[in-house]
């Protein structure tokens, strides 16, 4: 069985089996981490990896585990933006009966 050597901070260099292990890959920008209890201390351990740990971590059988970043963040952002008038007008239209009808029109039409 392959033993993965890893440090704790409190206890030092330990030794650890596949299965003690989580690689984590981010999605968005490729950079990688990997996770493991201290067989000693049961203490958690996060560290930072580059590629290639993570690429070797990965061949001896080390789960991964690859996350992403919300799709919001992605998302072009256009325009200003809201600021206090536009609170203030949008609080007006609120008051109105008719206020859904002309927000979708103004959202669809892109002008106020
Ligand atoms: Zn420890």
């Amino acid at each position: 069985m392959t033993t993965i050597k890893a440090s704790c901070p409190t206890c030092g260099d330990v030794e650890l089996t596949v299965g003690d292990v989580t690689v984590r890959v981010c999605a968005a920008d490729n950079t990688g981490s990997y996770a493991f209890q201290c067989p000693m201390c049961r203490l958690a351990v996060v560290k930072d990896a580059e590629n290639r740990i993570v690429d070797l971590l990965v061949a001896s059988g080390v789960r991964l585990d690859v996350w992403a970043l919300p799709a919001e963040l992605f998302e072009p952002k256009t325009g200003a933006p809201i600021n206090h008038d536009d609170l203030l007008d949008f609080h007006e239209l609120l008051q109105r009966p008719d206020w859904f009808d002309r927000l979708s029109l103004s959202f669809h039409s892109g002008d106020h």
